[in-house]
């Protein structure tokens, strides 16, 4: 294949292991809300075991029932393979050989979206078994930490159906990030469009009373992103009403059209008064390509649990680094991704922010319930090195058994 992959870094030699099963979970919150817009209500997690004893646990965020298939269909001929047995005997630390030789054998049907989805867990459970079988956090392994804390963003939970209690929710939320201990967060201002919260259908002007009450409510000093999910169908639209935003001072402006509208973003990129970040839904660096160099935005927002794993997300940082981009990691699912996503923010500096849904805020129980991470808030809003080997996460195993639905 003409591309390059990433492979664990480190000095001697790799003990012998080799895969010898990998399991699929699909956990289901029992009071999940099918109404409410969040895919932190399932998870898919994968364990990956070795003949050693090492195992490495990973997650994708996409449908886990889909993803489990992705995993575990058999193949039937050379472009349309089985990713599960393509992984049985081989040894877990050829991660990038192992990549290729997923993303070649499924070519057919992959390339991008579910299959790229399934992978990332599949690669993300890879580097936490390397970690673990050499007593090295995830972060080493990428090529060595190149900052001792990240600073991570809180993402505000909407509630209500009626626009006061919608605005009232989020400057509520704010109030308790802040002191939580975050310097920044992001507000999702959504009450209209194909993520309108809750069937909302508010004008444009009550979006902005929205960023302005939340604005007022943090004070000037927080950092504050705003997410609109897809609101607008072009620029123009967009641009009459965030022309005037410039006076709220926003970080960056996310998904403001849709996923696929990429010259449309540029003009934005080009006219908006703030940073445009896209990428939460992109599968693969090629992907990427298509979104920084011909949809310009600023701000690039890999998932470590879409994009195809954290070997995958390394890849579209060091493009970002190139093109003189920012990195701000999407991630809203349990304590799996987001260790994922922190290993990989510790060694990219132009990486400014990583998502983090605060447990003490959110209603899904998975995010509370299924893993305990390392990672840990200091009074001055960062979050210091991870020290653990692998990912450093710790799974409740009795949540995993307690949510199984397949
Ligand atoms: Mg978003």
């Amino acid at each position: 294949m003409p591309f390059e992959t990433i492979s664990p870094k480190f000095s001697g030699t790799a003990p012998r292991l080799k895969i010898t099963e990998v399991e699929c979970h699909v956990l289901l919150a029992p009071d999940y809300d099918a109404s409410f817009t969040s895919s932190a209500q399932d998870s898919f997690v994968i364990v990956i075991r070795t003949d050693r004893g090492v195992t490495g646990v990973g997650e994708c965020d996409a449908n886990p029932w889909m993803a489990k298939t992705c995993i575990e269909a058999p193949g039937t001929h050379t472009m349309g393979l089985c990713i599960k047995e393509m992984l049985i005997g081989a040894d877990p630390f050829q991660i990038g050989d192992l990549w290729k030789k997923m993303y070649l054998g499924t070519a057919m049907n992959g390339r991008r979206g579910m299959i790229i989805h399934a992978m990332s867990a599949v690669d993300m459970a890879l580097w936490d078994l390397c970690g673990k079988a050499l007593g090295k956090p995830v972060h080493e392994l990428l090529g060595g930490a190149t900052r001792q804390h990240i600073t991570p963003y809180a993402s505000l939970q909407p509630a209500g159906h009626r626009f006061e209690e919608y605005r009232d929710a989020l400057c509520a939320s704010a109030q308790k990030a802040k002191s939580l201990g975050f310097k920044a967060m992001k507000t999702e201002i959504t009450m209209n469009g194909p993520y309108g919260h809750g069937g909302m259908r508010e004008s444009y002007e009550r979006h902005t009373e929205v960023l302005a009450a939340v604005r007022k409510a943090v004070g000037p000093d927080v950092t504050l992103m705003v997410d609109v999910q897809y609101l607008w169908k072009d620029a123009a639209t967009c641009l009459q009403t965030v022309k005037d935003w410039g006076e709220f001072n926003v970080y960056f402006l996310e998904t403001p059209v849709w996923s696929d509208n990429v010259r449309e973003m540029a003009k934005l990129a080009e006219q908006a008064p703030m940073p445009i970040a896209f990428g939460e839904w992109l599968a693969t660096r090629f992907e990427f390509e298509e979104l920084m160099d011909i949809g310009k935005v600023q701000v690039a927002q890999p998932d470590v649990g879409r994009v195809g794993g954290i070997g995958e997300a390394k890849i579209v940082c060091d493009m970002a680094k190139a093109r003189g981009r920012t990195i701000v990691p999407h991630c809203w699912k349990t304590g799996i991704s987001i260790s994922g996503t922190a290993h990989l923010a510790f060694v990219t500096n132009h990486c400014a922010y990583i998502e983090y849904l605060p447990p003490q805020l959110c209603h899904e129980r998975l995010r509370r319930e299924l893993a305990q991470e390392e990672l840990v808030l200091r009074p001055d809003g960062t979050i210091p090195l991870p020290i653990k080997p692998g990912l450093g996460v710790e799974i409740d195993w009795d949540v995993v058994k307690r949510y199984k639905v397949a």
